[in-house]
């Protein structure tokens, strides 16, 4: 059947798509499912009863799909990663499975909307920010190309705690996201596998007179895998993605329960289930907690074991076809503990030899960087390695042994490359370096945008390009158009479809029809009707959540992303307390109009992130009391930024900043959801900035500082107290922190924000780019001002966004990582 028709052709026996059939079943699972008589007080049963009627349909076509790939047999990619920032799911199913209306007419007769009912949803927050997001976009993609990807992942208990700010501070608060049940999951128990800790390493004869290795007397956790569908859009196809939980053995601390103390062994359980307890909220930094590399190998182990066991189940013991039929995509360094993984298995489990074992690893691992940031970088202590996973670490010792034999064939001589790409770092505290055991062990390596990989080949991975350049490749990240935009924003999305046709949500470049009608003045008024209507939903969400009043008739002004001192929140605080000593002088000519929006997430052990939190509450503060702000200038810090609050966010901005340090942000994926829904975008030559600005053109993007080159360069004789001093206007702003003027009762509290800035050491550089910070931002109130200027770069952004679909993205993995041609 051909791949526009499946989805179309329903099963006879399949459960109706009519809106009868859809409010029998809605009824059904609200009485019977869910035993309840009235609708009452909260949405929650009905939201979960609309979910189950969803789910079933979304089950039939799951099968389905499990079917057909059993009978096509294509080669299969295992997706791993620590981190799915899936959001929510029911609206996302309704869409796929173009169920919309269908489910607005069941829902009528109970005098519910579904705009209620999706609020009743809580967010599938098991990741940090854009690495996690990215996995979910990709699921998305895969489904909707139809390619049998499996995405596998961890089921925490708790994840992405929430932020509530009390007194302008970040607290955490749990987020117990399956308080209320799950119905996105179904357990698959029958698929458990056993995970094996400490022990250690037993050396053996087989039958063969071989010699063999098996980890003995090991401390053994359960993995349980819970099921959730991945829907395709509108294509018939429901993915999988496999998310494990940790449960003890039965015969878990056995010797206490032989001891008498059955209710501490019992109470021991603990310790097992606490692998999936929480997940870590550390973006771009790892803090070396020996739990956390539980979780990985957790992971890594129960889904390698997984994949192993269904090609035994199909193939037998013949591993000859295995590498032409499945891959694995590692997703950061986070899962590379898979690498010696699969060659344990291998080995001990299934007896092939190290020559044919490394030969299926290197043909089938692929491995996905991140980061650039050094302190990103995962080492893990051998130490911690030789105690929790022994004979990991013999596997380990033994690659980087071979590796650096073939280091100093092609280097002879050489030894302080060899000492420079060893896995194991030497010294007193040895370590293993993920990346370089993640780079050892995969055919391909990629970067997420074109400057990162380049950046990545010419200096954290200089010597192991040289050596294999042909593995390094780019891959730059993309956001699903179905979410960001389709979902998200359906004022836009009728606007598109009825102007250009529909076929742009499953082939996002169609867009590119758009760009004549920049030139329509009917159309543009249109657009901005569209965008104003964004801006009053927005507004709602700032009003009930800060107690702001945003103006939407005002510009919105948007930075919403993790708190890093990387991505230079700071300096889009400079500028407001710069607008605001404009203001405050009588200095308004020329001025736009701004409501300013920070929001993200600090690590909760990052303190300067915590400040600058503060700083930006202090600041909106002040500026919202001023009666000489109100006309010019609101700033609001939007607490627990989440997928469903991106959802609001993207389609109401009209200027989307993204001001990180030229060289550290490796993509980004939010600068590509706000151009996508029409804001234009303030930014550095970073990451896919760069890409962003090239697709939409100069005259359509405000660029402003350093480039990656010019950071290193200025690095050298780097003199913030001299940039300061020599600009009135960086000096006032400077002034007025200093002097306490946004804490007046809290004294000192922003020292170590002045400080950072006045640093010759500043990593980020802040000072250096502020003055073309503020000058970027004074051109864009003069073309806000205009105002079907304006409208024309925003269509032509939406219009330019074409390349920034996840399809694109996922379509050139299929063709270079998971497809690649044999030489
Ligand atoms: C897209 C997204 C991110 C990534 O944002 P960047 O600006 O690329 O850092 C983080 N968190 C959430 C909730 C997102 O939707």
């Amino acid at each position: 059947m051909d791949k526009a028709t499946r989805g179309c052709v329903e099963k006879p026996d399949w459960l109706g798509m009519d809106p009868e059939s859809v409010a029998a079943d809605l009824k059904r699972h609200f009485a019977l499912t869910l035993g309840r008589d009235e609708v009452g007080e909260s949405h929650h049963y009905l939201y979960t009863a609309l979910a189950l009627t969803v789910r079933d349909r979304l089950v039939e076509r799951w099968r389905a799909t499990r079917d057909r790939y059993r009978d096509e047999n294509p080669k299969r990619i295992a997706y791993l990663s620590l981190e799915f920032l899936m959001g929510r799911a029911l609206s996302n199913a309704a869409l796929n499975l173009d169920m919309e209306p269908v489910v607005r007419e069941a829902l009528q007769q109970y005098g519910c909307d579904l705009e209620a009912l999706v609020e009743e949803e809580m967010d599938a927050g098991l990741g940090n920010g854009g690495l996690g997001r990215l996995a979910a976009c990709f699921l998305d993609s895969c489904a909707s190309l139809d390619l049998p990807v499996t995405g596998y992942g961890l089921r925490y208990e708790y994840g992405m705690f929430h932020q509530i700010v009390r007194n302008g501070y970040q607290v955490e608060s749990p987020d117990n996201w399956l308080r209320n049940g799950n119905p996105w999951e179904i357990e698959s128990p029958e698929n458990t596998c056993r995970v094996q800790f400490f022990g250690d390493t037993e050396y053996y004869q087989d039958d063969n007179g071989t010699e063999r290795a098996r980890w003995v007397a090991t401390s053994d956790v359960l993995a349980v895998p819970y099921d959730v569908p991945v829907p395709g859009y509108r294509n018939g196809t429901v993915n999988t993605l496999r998310l494990w939980k940790s449960e003890a053995t039965d015969e878990f601390n056995l010797d206490e329960f032989n001891a008498g103390s059955y209710t501490d062994a019992v109470a021991a359980k603990n310790l097992a289930e606490q692998i999936t307890m929480v997940l870590y909220p550390n973006d771009a930094s790892e803090n070396g907690k020996a739990l956390r590399l539980r979780q990985q190998y957790f992971l890594s182990s129960a889904s390698l074991q997984d994949v192993l066991r269904r090609w035994v189940r199909h193939n037998g013991r013949d591993f000859s076809q295995f590498a032409e039929k499945n891959g694995f995509q590692l997703n950061d360094t986070h899962p590379t503990v898979a690498v010696p993984e699969l060659m344990r298995l291998l080995m001990d489990e299934y007896l092939l030899s190290w020559g044919q074992a490394w030969e299926i690893t290197t043909q089938t691992m692929a491995y996905t960087n991140h980061t650039l940031l050094p302190e990103a970088l995962e080492c893990w202590p051998v130490g911690l390695f030789r105690e929790l996973l022994p004979r990991l670490l013999d596997i380990i010792f033994e690659i980087n042994a071979r590796f650096l034999a073939e280091v100093a064939e092609h280097y002879p001589g050489d030894v302080d490359r060899q000492r420079r790409m060893s896995i194991i770092q030497e010294g007193d505290h040895p370590q293993v370096r993920m990346a370089y055991l993640a780079i050892v062990g995969s055919f391909s390596v990629n970067g997420v945008a074109v400057l990162h990989t380049e950046l990545l080949k010419s200096g954290l991975f200089r010597d192991f390009c040289e050596l294999w350049p042909e593995k390094f490749n780019n891959k730059t990240n993309g956001v699903t158009p179905r979410r960001w935009l389709a979902h998200c924003n359906p004022g836009l999305r009728d606007l598109l479809s009825e102007t250009i046709g529909d076929d742009w949500v499953a082939d996002l470049d169609a867009l590119e029809r758009l760009k004549p009608l920049a030139d329509d003045a009917a159309f543009r008024a249109r657009w901005r009707d569209v965008k104003r209507d964004a801006k009053v939903r927005l507004a709602e969400l700032v009003a009930r959540k800060c107690d702001v009043q945003f103006d939407p008739d005002m510009m919105f002004d948007v930075q919403v992303k993790r708190i890093h001192e990387y991505k230079r929140q700071l300096l889009n605080v400079l500028h407001v307390i710069h607008l605001y000593d404009r203001i405050r002088r009588g200095d308004t000519e020329g001025l736009q109009p701004r409501c300013v929006l920070i929001g993200g997430k600090a690590a909760p052990g990052y303190a300067m992130a915590k400040t600058i939190i503060k700083l930006i509450g202090n600041v909106a503060e002040t500026v919202n009391r001023d009666p000489r702000c109100r006309p010019w200038l609101r700033v609001a810090f939007l607490p627990d930024y989440k997928v469903s609050f991106m959802e609001r966010i993207c389609p109401a901005a009209d200027l989307s900043e993204q001001t990180s340090t030229a060289g550290k942000e490796a993509s980004g994926t939010g600068n590509m959801k706000f151009m996508m829904n029409g804001a234009l975008t303030i930014g550095t030559l970073d990451g896919a900035n760069i890409e962003i600005l090239e697709a939409v053109g100069q005259d359509n993007f405000f660029l402003f500082g350093l480039d990656a080159s010019e950071v290193q360069e200025t690095r050298k004789h780097y003199d913030p107290d001299a940039i300061i001093s020599g600009d009135r206007d960086f000096e006032r702003v400077m002034q007025l922190i200093e002097s306490g003027h946004f804490n007046l009762l809290e004294p000192g509290i922003f020292d170590s924000v002045s400080a950072s800035i006045r640093s010759p050491h500043d990593a980020w550089m802040t000072a250096a780019d502020f003055r073309s910070y503020v000058d970027a931002q004074r051109r864009v109130d003069r073309v806000y001002r205009d105002t079907e200027l304006w409208s024309c770069k925003s269509i032509l952004n939406t219009a330019c966004s074409g390349r920034f679909s996840s399809d694109r993205t996922i379509r050139a993995y299929e063709r270079d990582i998971w497809n690649k041609p044999k030489e």
